[in-house]
Parts: C-alpha cells; structure tokens; sequence
C-alpha cells in the first residue's frame, strides 16, 4: 500500500507522516530525503538527478519516478509488499500517473491512495507565522505550541530571537498559494479516482493522528 499524504506548509504533515507510517508499519519516504540518497548512490539514476539538481532545476517526471520506485523498494524488506507513506511526491499529475502504472505492474498490483491534511489557511498563517529562531544557537520556537519563556529572547543562550524570511505573513501567504495551485492537479488526480481522502488537520495532535490512520485503513479496505 502506497499512501501519498497531501498538505500545505503548517499543516503537520511530516510529523502526522512520521507518525502514521509507523503506526501502519510500513516507511516514511520524503521526496527531499529520496533524492539525496538517490544522488549518494552512484547508479545511473543517482547520476541523472545530480546533474538536473547540481544545475539547480527541477528533476523531470521520467527521471524522478523510477528514481522513487528504486528507493521505494529498497525502505521495504526483501520480500515484502511494497509500502509507503509518501511525502513530497507525487509532485504533479504526470508524476501521479506514472507511479500508477508503476505499481500496477507490480503482481499483485500496489494499491495506491492519497490523504489529503485540512487546515483553514488562517490556522496556517497563525501556526507558520509563530515560528522564531535564535540567531545564536538556532533553538527553534513557536508562539503557539512551543513559546519562549520570555517574549523575543532565546531560553537556551539567551540571544535575540528571528523570524525567516519563509515565516513572514507576506512570504507565508505567497507559499500557500504556491502550494495549493501546484497541488490541485494532484489531488484532482486523486479525487477523480476515488482514492482521495480528506482529514481534518485543524485539531489536537493525537486526534489528527487518529484520523488519518482511520481514513488510510478505509482507503486501503475499499481498494483491496
Ligand atoms: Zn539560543
């Protein structure tokens, strides 16, 4: 079973990722993560995606996907089904697509599903726009899940707290809407398929979980 988990910067999604692949016992593959090591191994792919990254581009759909396939195969144990919650990729349509007819030529074929994190993008904007940084040793806070003890002041070394340029509502609003124009073919894939998902990402931590292995169990049951 092959989970592709859907969500916009601030909705939880790599740690929801984390969490529910563990809980279904099967890997947490990030594209981020697929492509170094994709880039560490020298094998022709590895060198392939190099090149395009190196050259700071996009890697192409005919290059990115066996590149995942390979990777895919090598997080799960020698003779198992293949799983995986997926994070990052499939990125497009084509992409989506492709990894279909991948999986399907598989015996007996994988079957695929996507979940998709709801959150209300004033949630989001609360939650990424909380986020600081200690310009000493890089502590990490949030205003809202994680304050410091004292407002703009790291507990830690005690320097300056500072916002990324990413955190800032301007630059927040503008990857949001990067995020949900470049996502909606994806989840039109998806949703025209029957293999789409929605879950609420607007709740406390552990309910969110819940959620989402609830939903991934019915995927899976309608789709075996
Ligand atoms: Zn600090």
């Amino acid at each position: 079973m092959i989970i592709t988990l859907m969500g916009a910067p601030g909705s939880g999604k790599g740690t929801q990722g984390r969490s529910l692949a563990s809980s279904l016992g099967i890997p947490y593959l990030a594209s981020g993560d697929l492509i170094r090591r994709a880039m560490a191994d020298r094998s022709r792919w590895g060198e392939q995606v190099r090149s395009y990254i190196e050259r700071g581009l996009y890697v192409p759909d005919e290059d990115i996907v066996p590149v995942f396939l390979q990777a895919l195969v090598a997080s799960n144990p020698v003779g198992s089904r293949i799983g995986g919650v997926l994070d990052g990729f499939p990125r497009t349509a084509e992409q989506a697509l492709a990894l279909d007819k991948a999986l399907g030529a598989f015996s007996p074929p994988i079957s695929q599903i996507a979940l998709v994190l709801d959150v209300p993008e004033d949630v989001l904007i609360a939650r990424l726009s909380g986020r600081w940084l200690c310009s000493g040793c890089n502590a990490s806070y949030n205003v809202q899940s994680h304050p410091p003890i004292m407002v703009g002041v790291c507990d830690v070394c005690g320097r300056a707290l500072m916002q990324r340029v990413d955190d800032r509502r301007d630059t927040i609003q503008e990857r949001l809407l990067v995020y949900s124009t470049s996502t909606r073919p994806v989840v039109d894939f998806y949703a025209a398929r029957g293999s789409l998902r929605h879950v609420n990402g607007d709740d406390a931590e552990l309910k969110v979980r819940e959620s989402l292995l609830t939903a991934a169990r019915s995927a899976l049951a309608v789709s075996l």
